[in-house]
Order: C-alpha cells, then structure tokens, then sequence
C-alpha cells in the first residue's frame, strides 16, 4: 500500500496510533493538508471545518493517552455525504433548497461514528437530493473522478468515492437508494458497501425514496469496510424499519469465514450493454474465487428487465412524497417574490429545487394520482415482490451473487444528458435495493484507458458477514485499490 499516511487504510492506520507511532492529530493535519493540496481538482466536498476535525483529533489523543481508546476508528477521519446530519454543521442535499440549512442534530450513524472515536470530517457532493449516476446534478459543482478529470466519478454519492479516492478522507459515508454507493465505488475504484435494508438506521438521512435508502460505508478495503459497518449498524428505535438482529463481530468473520462458497452468475447481468473490458475482468475475478475451490452456478433472475422501470415508479412515487415538506415556510429556501401563500410554495420549489430532482417529482406524482395509481405503482409494486423473489429462489442454490457493479467504467463529464441513459447505469444496482439486499462493489481491474472496474458481490439478507468474508477472500489478496490517482 502506498507510503502516504493519507492513503492507508483504517487497519494500518489503528494499528499506528495504537502503537502511538503518529497520532490523530498528525493524521488529520495530513488529511486536510491533502484535501487542500487536490481539492481544487476533484471538487468533492461542500464543505470542510479543519479546526473541527483538529479538535475532534486532539479528543482522540487525549483518549488514547489516558488509555481509553475506543478502537479501530478512534482517531480516524470519516467524511460524510452532505444528506446526512452532522450537528452545527452544514446539510444542503447538494441543492439551492438546503444551501443555507445548518443541522442542530447529529444522525444515528454520525452519533455512532462518534461513539467509536472516529473524527467526523466534511461534508461531501452529491446530485440533488442523491438523484443521479455522475455528480453532475449537484446544484453546487460537479466533483470529478480523480482517475481521470474530465470523467464523472459516479453518483449520487460522488464526492464520498471520489475524496477516498483521492486521499482526502480515511473512509466516507455514502447513501445508497438505486446504487449510489456501489456505482461510484465501482468508478473510484473503492470499496463501497450497501448493507441489508433496516440493518443501519436512516435517522437523520434526507430521505429520497424511504423504503430503499440506506447508508453505508466507502473503504479502501472490505476489511475496512466491516470495522466501518460494525460501528453504523444496528437497531435504532428512532427510525421504525430498521430491524432488531444481532451484530456480528463482521471483522472477525473475514478470518472464521473461509468458504468454500457456491457462487452464482446471474446471465442477465451478462449480455447487451456491458463493456467487454468490464466484462472480463469480472470473469478473471470469478475464477479466482473458482481457484479457490468455489462452485461457480449459473443462476437466473427473470425479472431483471423490469428492474429499472420499477425503480423509477416507486423511487420517484417516494420522493415526491417526502420533498413535499420543502415548503419554504418551516425550512429551506424561501421565496421573496410571492404574492400568496400559495404564490409562496410554488415559487419556492420552483426556485430551490433543480431540474433532475423537479422531473423525479411530477413523475412521482403523475404515478400516485388517481386512476394512475394501480396501473403504475401498485403493479410496481407487485413486480418488485417478483423481483425479491428471484434472489431468494436463487439463494437456494448458492450463497451469493457475482455481477459487474456498471455496465462501463466512468464516463466523460456531459456524456449522459438524457436522463434514461443516465437512468440505466443502475442496471445491476437497482435490483439489490428492490430486493433490501446487501450488495458490495470491489476494484476488480482497470481498463486498458487506465479507469477502475468494479464487481459487485450481493449477500443475502442480514448476511453481512458472509458477504464481507467472500469479498475478503478476492481482496486481501489482491491490491487494485492500492493503485492511487495521479493527481
Ligand atoms: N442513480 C439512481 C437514481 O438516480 C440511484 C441514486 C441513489 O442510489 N441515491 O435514482
């Protein structure tokens, strides 16, 4: 792994602050030294507070003399995707609406990120309210792949993968409703993990589509990832769907759980559209795990097709619902121009929201208004169920699924002005959320153009475990993500 203490991943890093060989403070200074050295390139944070994160350090120090660390991440600074609430600080979604909101409280997993030591460190770009695939929709700036500068990083959680990437953070947290972790991930070439829906709370995340936003972490490795998630997750009784299931030791899992594992591929995730660098380099991956003695299935999961369009009715059907509360009378921005009360609404979501986010809204509406509604969202509904089921019929017969994260590696910046185009880089992301599956993105090559592929890995429900072991066991031995950007 590379010599630069910003490019280590949270094990190496634990393992030097316990042995008191630097400390959090000297860590953070690198990280934000380093943020001010690049940031002008990648773009990837709303905003920064370096004396907040230095003090939050001096904390961890001050612990850690005492002898009261707290653990892997006691001292390590985690970056936050700007949807979700960090006290005092800034949360604007990305979007005009939020730009001059400030939190007065911290989320869940912001408090449990605290709890564990960790120093919570800038909020990082999005598209609008995590509706996109490239960043580009962010009504601030558009982060960029630190790969390659004219390319997208991916999205919505662009700047989460993108600051990892580019060594200004130790890891990140993104949220994932369509593929807004795995995809970027893919496309920084990180680790970017969606867990079980209801296993991490989403008190204090701005929702988008409830019943499939979750967050997780970006790590630079899968055993990162599971020091990361062993801290987020959990049962919370102020968010109502997240589910009362036993935590694991998820880092200990990488090493009790040593397969052999049967290991399906799906072929609908195989054909029309998928790059063939992307491609074979998933196909190396799979016999890799076929070298380590993994029986590799083919296995079907029919109702693909209908992924995508499935997605788009009950996402938006949920978004349109929860934006209603941008009213511009209790938060967010608020009209000067308006006549009326009625003016006012108008006016303020006319002003504050941007075009993505507006399209996602009448068609959210369109879809739940009478005589619309069994046609489009209760039949949505009922194929989605199909789609669930296709993972449990194949989970009869293997214990997890391999498929390509995108259907290419990044794209040019601008390249996707259509929305469906853009719509369908979730392809072989969408299907996990439908199903409240875990689904991890791991670098598994680059392209012969130098741009990281990912694949994805999907678990079974509450299955973390396993699922982190599988990917541990391609990871830990392979160094992809040791290969940082030139920037
Ligand atoms: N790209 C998908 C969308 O635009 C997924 C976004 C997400 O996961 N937040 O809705």
């Amino acid at each position: 792994m590379s010599s630069e203490i910003f490019n280590k991943s949270i094990a190496e890093l634990a393992a030097l602050l316990e042995a008191k060989a630097i400390t959090s403070v000297e860590l953070t200074r690198a990280v934000i030294a380093r943020t001010q050295a690049v940031e002008e390139k990648v773009k990837a944070f709303n905003s920064y507070d370096p004396a907040d994160a230095l003090a939050q350090a001096a904390a961890s120090d001050a612990r850690r003399a005492d002898g009261q660390a707290r653990g892997p991440l006691d001292g390590i600074p985690i970056g936050i995707k700007d949807v979700i609430a960090v006290t005092g600080q800034p949360l604007t979604a990305s979007s005009k609406m939020l730009a001059n909101f400030v939190s007065p409280y911290d989320a869940t997993v912001t408090q449990k990120l605290r709890q564990a030591g960790a120093v919570i460190w800038g909020r990082l770009n999005l598209d609008e309210f995590a509706m996109g695939s490239s960043t580009e929709n962010s009504a601030f700036h558009t982060t960029r792949n630190p790969y390659d500068l004219e390319r997208v990083p991916g999205g919505s959680s662009g700047g989460s993968a993108a600051a990892l990437a580019a060594g200004e953070a130790i890891a990140t947290l993104g949220s994932d409703t369509g593929g807004s972790i795995r995809q970027p991930a893919a496309l920084c070439n990180v680790v970017g993990l969606k867990p079980t829906y209801g296993l991490v709370s989403r008190f204090g995340l701005i929702a988008f589509a409830s019943s499939l936003d979750q967050i997780g972490p970006f790590t630079r490795t899968v055993e990162d990832a599971a020091i990361a998630l062993q801290a987020i997750a959990g049962h919370d009784e102020r968010d109502s769907t997240s589910f009362k299931v036993e935590i694991p030791d998820y880092r200990a899992a990488l090493k009790t759980k040593k397969g052999p594992w049967r290991l399906g591929i799906p072929k609908e995730y195989f054909g029309e559209g998928l790059d063939p660098e992307v491609a074979a380099a998933v196909q190396k991956a799979v016999d890799y795990y076929r070298s380590l003695g993994c029986e590799i299935k083919p296995v079907s999961l029919p109702h693909t097709e209908y992924g995508v369009g499935v997605y788009y009715i009950i996402a938006t059907a949920e978004c349109s619902s929860n934006l209603a509360r941008y009213d511009g009378i209790r938060y967010g921005h608020r009209s000067t121009e308006a006549k009326d009360v009625v003016d006012l609404y108008f006016k303020s979501r006319a002003e504050g929201f941007g075009p993505e986010v507006k399209r996602r809204i009448i068609l959210g509406t369109y879809v739940l208004s009478s005589g619309y509604y069994d046609a489009y969202y209760l039949r949505a509904q009922k194929v989605r169920t199909l789609i669930r089921q296709d993972f449990l019929n194949a989970y009869k017969e293997v214990d997890a699924i391999i498929t390509p994260t995108t259907p290419t590696p990044a794209f040019k910046r601008g390249a996707k002005a259509d929305p469906l185009a853009m719509y369908l880089c979730d392809v072989y992301t969408i299907g996990v959320n439908l199903a409240g599956l875990p689904g991890i993105s791991i670098p598994c090559g680059f392209s012969s153009g130098g741009l990281p592929i990912g694949m994805q890995l999907i678990g079974q429900p509450f299955q973390e475990a396993d699922l982190l072991a599988i990917a541990h066991a391609y990871d830990s031995k392979h160094d992809w993500s040791r290969k940082t950007p030139n920037l």
